[in-house]
């Protein structure tokens, strides 16, 4: 089955697509890594729109405007804490695709980007990690036509080397 995924190596904040996704953390009050990356990109507005909305849980999504981004909105979605795989790591990541991708359907975005949740300082296994990820991406984009496209963009080359790995085999049992 040919899917709408796309693999990329790059920068999530210079996407022009409708929607990126934040690997933020509970507070939604900014972070470091991919976090810091969108925070400084879209300027201070994003932190005070971020402040109102209270946090959100992991593997829940809260969507923002994107104001000085190219996307028109951001989807913050705090991913789950590698503990060890035992603790629900790999349903609450799904979850953090499949509500960023549902919030992208309501607002009516047509494309979205995400970055590799979970795999920076929250240690999640990069091959667990892009199987999961790539296996939600697809089953809900099979389910919604709404959604033209998702670009998963990964910060370096070997991250990307795991998703291109996690969408050939998704592809082949597809
Ligand atoms: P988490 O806390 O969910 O692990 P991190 O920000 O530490 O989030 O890392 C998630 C992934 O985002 C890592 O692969 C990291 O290299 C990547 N990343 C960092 N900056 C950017 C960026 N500007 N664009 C895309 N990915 C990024």
């Amino acid at each position: 089955m040919k899917t709408r995924i796309e693999i990329v190596q790059g920068d999530i904040t210079k996407q022009n697509v409708d929607a990126i996704a934040n690997a933020a953390n509970t507070t939604l009050l900014g972070g470091g890594g991919v976090d810091g990356a969108i925070h400084r990109a879209a300027g201070p507005e994003l932190l005070d729109e971020c402040r109102t909305l209270h946090g959100c849980r992991t593997g829940e999504a809260k969507l923002t405007k994107g104001y000085r981004l190219p996307a028109k909105y951001v989807l913050h979605t705090p991913g789950p804490v590698w503990h060890g795989g035992r603790n629900g790591e790999a349903e609450l990541l799904k979850s953090c695709y499949v509500n960023c991708l549902r919030l992208a359907s309501e607002h009516g975005c047509k494309t979205v980007a995400f970055p590799s949740i979970s795999t920076g300082v929250y240690h999640f296994p990069l091959d667990k990690a892009s199987a999961i990820a790539i296996g939600a991406i697809a089953e809900y984009l099979e389910a919604h036509p709404e959604i033209e496209l998702v670009r998963m963009v990964c910060f370096d080359a070997r991250t990307k080397e795991y998703y291109d790995e996690a969408l050939t085999d998704w592809e082949k049992n597809a």
